[in-house]
C-alpha cells in the first residue's frame, strides 16, 4: 500500500501559466493557490475538496466545468512517474505520449508522483439558469438544440425526479417536485453580452422543448440554484448508508431512452435508484441506494451490470470519469472484444511485467477473454 499524503509540494508559475503539483496535492488547492495570480485550474470533480492530483490523473477526472473546458488530461503538460521497478521517469505529451497512457490508467501502469498542469484565467462573467421539464426526453432535446444553436455552456447538469425529491426532502429549496427533469446551466466568458446571449440561446431551447425556465438575477441566486446540485451526495446519504455510484456515457441523443430504461430497471428492483449527471457530455450517474446490513450486495452489483449493458446497447461506454477499477472489471468483456483486451494486457505487461501495480483492476483475469 502506497500513500501519497505527504507529497504535497505545489508551486505556481504565473509567467508560464503552470502549476507544478506533487501527487498528494488536493485538487482544490491548485485553484486556490493560482487565484491570487489571476489563474484557475478548471477540472472540478465534485470530490475536489478531498481528491488528489495523483488520483485525478489516474482517473482522468472530469466535473461540471469539463463540457466547455476539458477534463484533467487536457491540462497535463508533463508528469513524473515511478515504474514497477522503482525507477522514476519524466514524460511530456510527445514521444508516444507516454504521459497520456498513464492518465486514466488507474494506477495499473505506474505511480504518478508529480504533474505540470496548465492554468487559465477565469471567465469574468457567469450567468445561471434552472429549467424543469415534464419529461426527460424534452430536457435532453433542449440540451442538444442549445448546443446545435451554438451555445457552449460552462456547466450543464441534470437531475431526475427521484434525485430532485431527495434534495428537496433534505434542504427544502423550493425545487419543482413534479418535474421529471431539472437542468442547471451556467454560461461564462469575458464579454457580458455574449454570456447573456448564450444563456438566451439555452433558455429559448428549453422553452421550445416545453421546459419552464428560471434565471438567476444575481450571482448569489445563481449560487443558491447550484446548491441543489452540490447537495445531491449528502441528500442521498440520508436515504441509505451506501450507494453504488454508476458512471456511464451515452450519445446525448440516446439519453431519453437510456434514462427511461434505467428508471424501469430501478423500479423493478428492490432498491431506490436516482439519476443525475453531466448531461452535456451524455455522462449519467445512476445511483443505487442500499444498506449493506440488510440488503443483498450481489443484487446491487447485478443491477449495476444491467445499467452498464443499457449503456453499451445504446452505443455508450462503461465509464465517464470514475474508471473501471474492480467494480466494473468483469463488465469489460461485454464492452471490449478479445483482441483488444489482449492488446491492453500487452500494454500492462510491458510496463508492469510482474503485475505488481493495482493488481485485479481494469483488466478481467486472462482466460476470461478466451
Ligand atoms: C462524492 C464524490 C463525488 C465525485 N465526483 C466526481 C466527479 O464529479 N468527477 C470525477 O471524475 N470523479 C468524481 N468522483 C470520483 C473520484 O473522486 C475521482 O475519480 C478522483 O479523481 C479520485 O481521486 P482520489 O485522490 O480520491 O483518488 P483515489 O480514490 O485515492 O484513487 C483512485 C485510483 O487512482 C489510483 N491512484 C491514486 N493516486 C495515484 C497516483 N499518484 N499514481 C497512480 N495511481 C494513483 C488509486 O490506486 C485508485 O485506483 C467523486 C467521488 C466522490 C466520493
Amino acid at each position: 500500500v502506497i500513500s501519497f499524503t505527504r507529497m504535497t509540494r505545489l508551486t505556481i508559475h504565473p509567467e508560464r501559466r503552470e502549476a507544478q503539483a506533487q501527487a498528494g496535492v488536493i485538487t482544490l488547492a491548485v485553484t486556490e493557490a493560482a487565484r491570487p495570480h489571476g489563474l484557475i485550474y478548471p477540472p472540478d470533480p465534485a470530490s475536489f475538496r478531498t481528491s488528489t492530483i495523483g488520483g485525478n490523473l489516474a482517473e482522468n477526472a472530469g466535473g461540471p466545468m469539463c463540457f466547455k473546458y476539458g477534463v484533467t488530461g487536457d491540462y497535463v503538460r508533463a508528469l513524473s512517474f515511478v515504474d514497477a521497478d522503482g525507477e522514476e521517469h519524466h514524460v511530456t505529451r510527445d514521444a508516444f505520449d507516454l504521459a497520456g497512457l498513464l492518465i486514466g490508467s488507474e494506477g495499473t501502469l505506474g505511480l504518478i508522483t508529480e504533474a505540470t498542469l496548465r492554468l487559465i484565467p477565469p471567465a469574468t462573467h457567469t450567468r445561471t439558469l434552472m429549467a424543469h421539464f415534464p419529461e426527460v426526453g424534452a430536457c435532453a432535446e433542449a440540451v442538444s438544440a442549445a448546443i446545435a444553436a451554438g451555445a457552449v455552456p460552462s456547466k450543464l447538469e441534470f437531475m431526475d425526479r427521484a434525485c430532485t425529491n431527495a434534495v428537496e426532502d433534505y434542504l427544502n429549496l423550493g425545487l419543482p417536485r413534479d418535474a421529471e427533469a431539472v437542468l442547471l446551466v451556467d454560461t461564462d466568458g469575458d464579454d457580458l453580452s455574449t454570456v447573456q446571449d448564450e444563456l438566451q440561446l439555452v433558455a429559448d431551447a428549453c422553452e421550445r422543448a416545453g421546459g419552464t425556465v428560471r434565471r438567476a438575477a444575481t450571482d448569489a441566486e445563481g449560487a443558491a440554484l447550484w446548491r441543489a446540485r452540490r447537495s445531491v451526495s449528502p441528500a442521498l446519504g440520508r436515504i441509505r448508508p451506501q450507494r453504488m455510484n454508476e458512471d456511464i456515457v451515452v450519445p446525448r441523443s440516446a439519453l431519453p431512452d437510456v434514462v427511461r430504461e434505467i428508471r424501469a430497471l430501478g423500479d423493478a428492483s428492490p432498491f431506490r435508484l436516482v439519476q443525475f449527471g453531466h448531461i452535456g457530455d451524455g455522462n449519467l450517474h445512476p445511483n443505487i441506494l442500499f444498506d449493506p446490513r440488510h440488503e443483498d450486495t450481489h443484487a446491487v452489483h447485478d443491477l449495476a451490470h444491467e445499467i452498464a449493458l443499457v449503456a453499451l446497447r445504446h452505443g455508450g461506454v462503461l465509464s465517464g470519469e470514475h474508471g473501471i477499477g474492480s467494480m466494473k472489471r468483469d463488465f469489460m468483456t461485454d464492452a471490449v472484444d478479445p483482441g483488444t483486451l489482449k492488446a491492453l494486457w500487452n500494454v500492462k505487461r510491458a510496463l508492469d511485467p510482474h503485475l505488481a501495480l493495482n493488481p485485479g483492476k481494469i483488466l478481467p483475469a486472462e482466460g476470461v477473454d478466451g
